[in-house]
């Protein structure tokens, strides 16, 4: 099995694992966590154990069913698992941030989350309020680092420019073969501020491994064969090469989780990434 490969989180010296474990949907959606999500706990233990040793989850998802299934899973590891969660904009006031934020600790079982994320922008509420907050609660060590997710470069600008001392160490955001929109100025901005990208559904949420064939499929065939790798592990590893770029794909089934790891020990070829770019251009 590979080593794992790690990246440094934003300006920190903070290590982050380049492969991580989405959780939305993880458990499914229902309201109550009843400890019955055996399959879950599983699947994110055994990803955890192949060395992706980094989970996303967010209070959004399952009403923070999926938060209480993490807890489960890194009860035994907390220290050695890199964990993010996030905020949902209906909880930016100052004192809504505060409570999301225990509420997830007490549901994550933790005394702190590595990186606390407010997960997409809000329409009415201004970035300097929740910045503040979240500054606050880095101050009272409940997060370690502060994250946005599919903020904008002005969003990522103007959260940093709210920040008095912290940094924004990351912003989460869609990125894959199939989407490559933040390639025209947000992936460079973040490149340039050192600003970690986590590339969520990287497979394109599964479109990727189950595509169809020929035109681009047919290129991303022949670089996987090319390399003795499947498709979403080429998908994968595009994406970790990327100067400043993790990523978190998710998977309930156990053969998925395995083969995702088979993204990383091994490097495309230049020629591999060229014709991929221009294949999924
Ligand atoms: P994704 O990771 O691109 O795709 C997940 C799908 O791909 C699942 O159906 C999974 O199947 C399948 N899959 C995984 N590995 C596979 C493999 N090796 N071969 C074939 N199929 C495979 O999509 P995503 O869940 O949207 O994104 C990943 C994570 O990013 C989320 O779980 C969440 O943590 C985060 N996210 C964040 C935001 C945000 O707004 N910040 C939005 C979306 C997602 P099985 O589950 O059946 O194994």
């Amino acid at each position: 099995m590979a080593k794992m490969e790690f990246k440094e989180l934003g300006k920190t010296t903070v290590k982050v694992p380049v492969l991580g474990l989405g959780t939305w949907g993880i458990g499914g959606h229902s309201n109550r966590y009843t400890g019955a999500d055996t399959q879950a706990v599983q699947v994110l233990r055994l990803g955890l154990d192949l060395g992706m040793l980094f989970i996303d989850t967010a209070e959004f998802y399952g009403h923070g069913h999926s938060e209480e299934i993490v807890a489960e899973a890194i009860a035994e590891r907390r220290e050695s698992v890199f964990l993010a969660t996030k905020v949902s904009p209906e909880h930016f006031r100052y004192d809504d941030v505060l409570k999301a934020c225990e509420a997830s600790l007490k549901r994550l079982q933790v005394r702190y989350v590595d990186l606390y994320q407010l997960h997409w922008p809000s329409s009415s509420i201004p970035i300097p309020e929740t910045m503040k907050a979240m500054e606050h609660l880095v101050n009272q060590g409940k997060i370690r680092h502060i994250g946005v997710s599919n903020f904008s470069v002005r969003q990522t600008r103007e959260s940093q420019e709210s920040l008095s001392k912290a940094t924004v160490a990351a912003n989460q955001v869609e990125y894959s073969l199939l989407d490559r929109s933040i390639e025209t100025d947000l992936l460079k901005y973040c490149q340039k501020e050192r600003i970690t990208v986590i590339a969520y559904s990287p497979l394109a949420k599964s479109q990727i491994p189950k595509g169809g064939r020929g035109g681009k499929w047919q290129v991303l065939d022949e670089v996987a064969a090319g390399n003795g790798k499947t498709r979403s592990q080429v998908a994968l590893n595009w994406l970790i090469a990327k100067e400043g770029v993790v990523t978190i794909p998710k998977a309930v089934s156990i053969d998925h989780v395995k083969e995702n790891v088979g993204a990383i020990g091994w490097t495309l070829r230049r020629e591999d990434q060229k014709d991929l770019e221009e294949a999924f251009g």
